[in-house]
């Protein structure tokens, strides 16, 4: 049975427009985007997840909804939603995007297992969630292998442990020279 907060959100979401890739629904709470070319980078994305095997394809499956909204944060909800800031889904190529629907889609995974992201569980949460992504990246010609050690390299910057200081969080991605894709699953749960 749907909660009240989910009926509500289940309300909003339809005042928006929507598109569908690969069966999953995708909602534009962006309204000001190029929806054709959202659902294009998205589409992209989420056929370099098929072709990467099986593990990614149920990784796939775990992805109920993609909502683009004009935010600044990329993260997973705890319905099978990721939320992608349209910033991030314009600004970064098909592999970096493909990576982070893995990244995100792994979160998925977890909370539907009943895993909170709670302080104690963060930092474990995150670094498995590196790690298929970079297992991932590693998987792919090309950038695969640098793009996989500078996901792995961000697991040196405790960022699960600075949400609430936003402001100082980008003087320290400045400092720790983290590639621009990359912001993209850090500053987030
Ligand atoms: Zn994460």
């Amino acid at each position: 049975m749907r909660t009240f907060s989910q009926w509500i959100g289940a309300v909003i979401i339809s005042l928006y427009p929507k598109s569908r890739v690969e069966g999953i629904r995708v909602i534009f709470t962006d309204i000001a985007v190029d929806r054709a070319e959202c659902v294009a980078r998205i589409h992209r994305a989420v056929n370099a997840m098929q072709v990467a095997g099986k593990p990614y394809k149920s990784l796939i499956s775990r992805i109920r909804y993609i909502v683009i909204w004009p935010g600044n944060r990329t993260f997973a909800d705890n319905a099978g939603g990721i939320h992608i800031a349209s910033g991030d889904l314009l600004g970064i190529d098909e592999l970096a995007l493909a990576s982070v629907f893995v990244h995100e889609s792994v979160h998925l995974r977890i909370g539907a297992r009943g895993i909170k992201y709670d302080p104690a569980c963060r930092e474990r949460i995150e670094r498995l969630c590196i790690e298929v992504q970079a297992r991932f990246l590693r998987n792919t010609p090309g950038r695969g292998e640098e793009m996989a050690r500078e996901a792995e390299a961000v697991l040196a910057f405790p960022w699960w442990t600075r949400e609430e200081r936003e402001s100082d969080l980008e003087r320290l991605l400045d400092e720790h020279q983290l590639p621009k894709w990359l912001r993209a699953v850090v500053p987030r749960s």
